[in-house]
């Protein structure tokens, strides 16, 4: 029979009765888990977390919490084939799980590791030197960091179950903080199945994970001032949650990654005989591939010269109509269904919009052909490349269509590839592929206030290089305006979301024994 959905409260799993929401596999349409819409009492699950979680996370020093993660990864990374497993349920190919699964432990270890280097083996942060105040050398000023004593309410994408958890529990654990999690319904089950693996290894403080498999109702509503809010999903839910009263009157820290229409750029030095060029073709198919295109980093725009607009689209469509889709249980599938049919219906919707201002180069709404499954049962896309003739069209810099979906977009300049960039109103990140460093500064310096993350990519780095869509731990994941406006990752600057600077006056001596 299927299982409904825990939540992990109070230190202890606890179940709901009432109305469930079956969650389905994504592949075969059969239900895998209930959601239950009714869950343990929010206002005590985070007073938990702010009154056992906090206080037994800030006796640890830095040195010490990151000794816990180290432990944790190594004993998440023994799990990770039953992980897999489940993750295949989501839709996900095995490729797709190394990025959310395998790519969301291997975050956390990223923490540990840095932690250990970075960190003192203390309780506060300093930031900065001491600032003299007076002349006479006995009054100055220092900037220190301390623990929020509160609760870090985790608010997370249905696209990255694991990766979007551990990304935030991390830095958020490191900082002192006890983490509330609320994953989306869609993939909750996944969410559930690690967290479940996190209280077994019995490493964690009690009180230093939570999860919320129920409706949310009354999690803003509970927040106080020392909480904080890492929010992951559509602007419209950013917004909402956002402008609450709650979060607006108590000045409750707010971080949101939103929707981003993400931009890949060809240089103007490039010809179709230059490593370039495969290396951008290569981006794009790969971008649009993986995880069936539900990735908030994924290319959307994709501007190319004009000069080299047929020569781009007829490869990335040659690239495309090799790729296999079906049920990621096959190994030969190189693309599975979106996560959901609700999922499949947005993304037709959005990008039925985008097509009136572009045209279709490759695929079809309403047709794909798949392997070892049924295209109407499981939530089957194929590849949408289009073309917009047109680089000022409204739609293509504002309707972002969260699946296999890409458009090309011809130009002629370097200014207006940049104006034209800067129409999405602020992305995660853009890429450029050129071989012309003089190119890429003036790109980079164009583009720079408009997104979180600018890749340059040419033949000497390509062979490392992490790819477009790919948020590295030590690399900030964020972006400005539609983005969210919100920071992530980034390495250690990550942890100040989750603690207080404050300014520190007094006696430079003093001051030095902080
Ligand atoms: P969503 O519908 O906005 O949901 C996001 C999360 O918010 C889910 O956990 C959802 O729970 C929760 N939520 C909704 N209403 C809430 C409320 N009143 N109080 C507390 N939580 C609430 O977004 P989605 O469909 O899951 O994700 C797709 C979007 O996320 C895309 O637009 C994509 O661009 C964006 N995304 C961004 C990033 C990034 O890092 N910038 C990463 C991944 C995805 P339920 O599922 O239970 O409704």
């Amino acid at each position: 029979m299927t299982r409904v959905l825990q939540s992990y409260s109070q230190g202890r799993w606890q179940s709901a009765d009432g109305e469930v929401t079956p969650l389905l596999d994504a592949s075969t349409g059969e239900a895998v888990a209930l959601m239950p819409r009714n869950g343990p009492d929010v206002g005590a699950m985070l007073q938990f977390a702010r009154k056992i979680g906090g206080p037994e996370l800030r006796k640890l020093t830095f040195t010490q919490r990151a000794a816990i993660l180290k432990d944790l990864g190594k004993y998440l990374f023994g799990h990770i084939e039953e992980f897999a497993d489940i993750s295949l349920l989501t839709g996900a190919t095995r490729r797709d799980t190394a990025v959310d699964v395998d790519g969301g432990i291997g975050t956390l270890a990223v923490y540990a590791s840095k932690g250990a280097r970075e960190l003192p083996d203390r309780k506060i942060l300093l930031d900065g030197e001491i600032e003299p105040l007076g002349k006479g050398g006995t009054f100055g000023g220092r900037h220190i960091y301390s623990s929020k004593l509160g609760a870090a309410v985790q608010i997370n994408a249905f696209n990255f179950p694991i990766w979007g958890m551990l990304e935030k529990f991390a830095p958020a654990f490191l900082a002192g903080m006890p983490s509330v999690v609320k994953p989306a319904t869609q993939t909750a089950y996944l969410t559930e199945a690690v967290v479940r693996r996190i209280v077994d290894s019995g490493l964690l403080p009690e009180g230093t994970i939570s999860l919320l498999c129920a409706s949310p109702a009354g999690l803003v509503e509970n927040l106080t001032s020392q909480d904080t809010v890492s929010f992951t999903g559509s602007a419209a839910t950013a917004q909402s949650l956002r402008s609450h009263p709650i979060v607006t009157g108590r000045s409750v820290a707010f971080n949101a990654e939103a929707d981003s229409l993400n931009c890949s750029i060809l240089g103007t030095d490039v010809i179709q005989e230059d490593g370039e060029f495969d290396i951008y073709v290569d981006q794009l198919v790969n971008e649009m591939v993986i995880k069936a295109g539900q990735k908030c980093t994924a290319i959307r725009r994709a501007f190319v010269p004009a000069s080299m607009l047929e020569d781009v689209a007829e490869a990335v469509s040659a690239r495309l109509g090799q790729i296999v889709i079906g049920s990621p249980r096959d190994p030969s599938v190189q693309m599975g269904p979106l996560a959901s049919h609700g999922q499949r219906e947005e993304v037709r919707s959005g990008a039925t919009r985008l097509m009136a201002a572009a045209k279709v180069v490759f695929g079809d709404l309403n047709k794909v052909s798949v392997v070892a499954a049924d295209g109407e049962k499981g939530a089957f896309l194929s590849p949408l490349l289009l073309r917009s003739e047109d680089i000022y069209a409204s739609e293509i810099h504002s309707v972002e269509a969260f699946g296999p979906v890409c458009t090309l977009i011809p130009y002629q300049t370097f200014g207006e590839v940049i104006e034209a960039a800067s129409l999405g109103e602020g992305s995660l990140v853009a890429s450029i592929v050129t071989a012309d460093p003089a190119l890429a500064k003036v790109l980079i310096t164009g583009l720079a206030p408009w997104h979180g993350r600018i890749l340059m990519v040419d033949s000497s780095s390509a062979g490392e290089s992490t790819g477009h869509g790919i948020a590295m731990p030590q690399m900030l994941h964020g972006g400005p305006g539609r983005a969210g406006g919100g920071e992530e990752l980034g390495g250690m600057r990550a942890l100040s979301h989750y603690m207080q600077r404050t300014a520190v006056q007094g006696n430079p001596s003093f001051l030095e024994t902080l």
